[in-house]
């Protein structure tokens, strides 16, 4: 039992100081950008409730429960007198995406750009921010994300090539909570043709629509700054089976990432379960049927991407070929609900509605 008690109190630690951190990083970056002019105030407010919001949110669906004032330490305080409306929420409403989503947006939003040189690098520095004291050495923060991704959609017929739309895997830690996070990115969150390839990946083991050809996904491994070394070999061990040969773009950015010391990159093959969903894109790198997938459809950095690419691009949507299903996809929505609203109730969370701060989703 006291066993039991002592890994409790560890992981409330890492819990409350993987928040603050990631509070405390989000907050500078935003501020800095709103005092340049980079982002306007009101954006950069809604932004930060969001995140706020998310956290508190993950406090109350922790076990053991972790209520907010608990979760913010001396920096992080003010929060509760300038944002008294999140701290009543955060006990009733549910969020529309994690938190570092929000963040990967707002990276995007402040570089002004969806150029991945110009992404990349500032999220990866921005990570590097975000690690954990364990011991005497730094950890990942449990908010940040293990992989992330972009795609694009590169049309050779109308010689034009979308901009880049990023996503990151579902940071959220407990199976009940990450369940709960998928479950909301599905109902409330993702374009709807995402959110149903997800259910209909779930019932029927198939894929549910084709992409039109030539859309485009490349993914990443998120190491540490204490991984540095294993990434990089890593990378170069790729390098190395391209000889004198051109270097795929993928290789390069994460070679280019790593050299300049933004963070550690890993380029990763798509998981068997986006590959099942997804059979037509062009994956970078390819898929390789090696690794047994054991999280969730849904968990994945892909869906995230995607679900941006279809929201932006209604050429793409108006090109997918879609598939028959016995099973309407409101039915297969409901259930994702239904699966929702039981695990909030087994968490004894008081399911009143959906966040309505202003959000700066697309
Ligand atoms: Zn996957």
């Amino acid at each position: 039992m006291q066993a039991f008690l002592a890994n409790d109190l560890q992981q409330v630690q890492i819990f409350t100081m993987s928040a603050n951190q990631f509070l405390q990083t989000a907050k500078n970056i935003i501020q800095s950008a709103a005092d340049e002019g980079a982002i306007d105030q009101p954006k950069a407010t809604a932004y930060i409730k969001e995140i706020l919001h998310i956290i508190l949110f993950y406090g109350q669906i922790n076990r053991p429960k972790v209520d907010p004032e608990e979760i913010l330490q001396e920096s992080n305080r003010e929060l509760s007198a300038r944002y008294p409306d999140v701290f009543e929420m955060c006990r009733t409403h549910i969020p529309r995406r994690p938190p570092f989503t929000v963040l990967l947006d707002m990276i995007v939003d402040i570089v002004g750009t969806r150029h991945e040189d110009n992404v990349l690098p500032r999220l990866l520095s921005t990570i590097n921010d975000m690690e954990v004291p364990n011991g005497d050495t730094l950890c990942r923060n449990i908010f940040v994300s293990t992989v992330i991704n972009l795609c694009y959609f590169n049309d050779e017929l109308m010689g034009s090539r979308t901009p880049n739309y990023f996503g990151a895997s579902v940071s959220c830690r407990g199976d009940r909570q990450r369940k709960i996070m998928i479950d909301i990115l599905c109902c409330y969150t993702w374009h709807s043709d995402i959110s149903w390839a997800v259910c209909v990946a779930n019932q029927y083991d198939q894929n549910a629509f084709r992409f039109p050809p030539r859309v485009r996904s490349m993914a990443f491994n998120i190491f540490t700054r204490g991984q540095s070394t294993q990434a990089n070999q890593r990378v170069e061990n790729l390098l190395a089976r391209f000889g004198d040969q051109q270097v795929p773009r993928f290789l390069q950015i994460a070679r280019d990432v790593n050299d300049r010391k933004f963070g550690s990159l890993v380029p990763r093959a798509p998981c068997e379960r986006c590959f099942e969903m997804f059979p037509n894109i062009q994956f970078y790198p390819f898929y390789q049927a090696a690794e047994h997938a054991h999280w969730e459809y849904g968990n994945c950095a892909e869906c995230e991407s995607l679900s941006q690419l279809l929201k932006s691009q209604d050429q793409i949507v108006t090109r997918l070929h879609r598939n028959q299903f016995p099973t309407g996809r409101d039915e297969l929505i409901n259930a994702k609900n239904t699966r929702l609203t039981q695990n909030l109730i087994w968490l004894e969370f008081s399911f009143m509605g959906v966040v309505p701060f202003e959000d700066n989703q697309l």
